[in-house]
């Protein structure tokens, strides 16, 4: 069987940035990636790079940033006043809000985003809402584990269930 629209492949699999080698994440044969493949769940670039191999093919590929989580863009930096991170008691609350920090907030649309805190003054924190890997060329290396049909339930909910999958 090969890789096709709406297959569920699983496969290990270990990121790195590209232009320094640095390991991002690594997946192994206990914990795979599991997705359903061809319905947009992942990243096109990566998918088209998967395309047609089998069961105990490898692979070895670059995936640009801007094909990928984007370039770092400036107009996601954003300065934020620093009454937003007053404690209960109107004192900036320097022990959860420190520079490097990963912050989970809320824009006024009620949309989650995660940003880092790069800087903090009197009057403002200066947070960075791009993707953690936007600017990063991505290099995947890794091997397919297993492919099988997808369910009509699987196609239908567009992911995979069982293990690895939703369970519900
Ligand atoms: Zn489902």
């Amino acid at each position: 069987m090969q890789i096709s629209t709406n297959k569920v492949v699983s496969l290990k699999y270990k990121l790195s940035n590209a232009q320094n080698n640095e390991q991002i994440e690594e997946t192994n044969e206990t914990n795979p990636l599991v997705f359903l493949f061809g319905v947009g769940a992942m990243i096109p670039d990566f998918e088209n790079n998967l395309s047609g191999k089998s069961v105990g093919d490898t692979f070895d590929f670059q995936i640009a940033a801007q094909d990928a989580y984007g370039v770092h863009d400036a107009q996601n930096l954003a300065m934020i006043p620093s009454n937003i991170f007053h404690d209960e008691n109107g004192n900036f609350d320097h022990v959860m809000f420190q520079v490097g920090a990963i912050i989970p907030m809320s824009d006024s649309e009620g949309n989650h985003l995660r940003g880092k805190i790069l800087e903090i003054t009197d009057e403002n924190v200066k947070m960075d809402f791009n993707h953690p890997l936007a600017g990063t060329d991505l290099h995947f290396t890794g091997e397919i584990l297993d492919i099988r049909e997808a369910t009509a339930d699987e196609i239908d909910h567009g992911h995979v269930h069982g293990e690895h999958g939703h369970h519900h």
